[in-house]
């Protein structure tokens, strides 16, 4: 992470499917907008993406995925710009 204590989450959006491996639509809550996606955090379920922003400007997003009956949370700073 960036090392800032101050993060805030803001856009959120849904993966879901209609049944495992199936193909993923991305919800956007507060929209009533459905896209299509051939990307989804989790490889064969659903998941949540939460898009967190630092106070000095950086962003990250925090992943809640579906994987075999588990739920786990996974930070994704791939993305994160310095
Ligand atoms: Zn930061």
């Amino acid at each position: 992470m960036c090392g800032c204590e101050y993060n805030h989450h803001s856009r959120v959006e849904v993966f879901d499917r209609e049944r495992e491996d199936g193909q993923t639509v991305i919800k956007t809550p507060g929209s009533n907008v459905v896209r299509l996606s051939k990307f989804n955090p989790s490889p064969r379920r659903h998941a949540i993406r939460i898009r967190m922003e630092c106070e000095d400007g950086h962003y990250w997003f925090l992943n809640i995925i579906q994987h075999k009956g588990y739920t786990i949370l996974v930070p994704d700073f791939d993305v994160m710009q310095d």
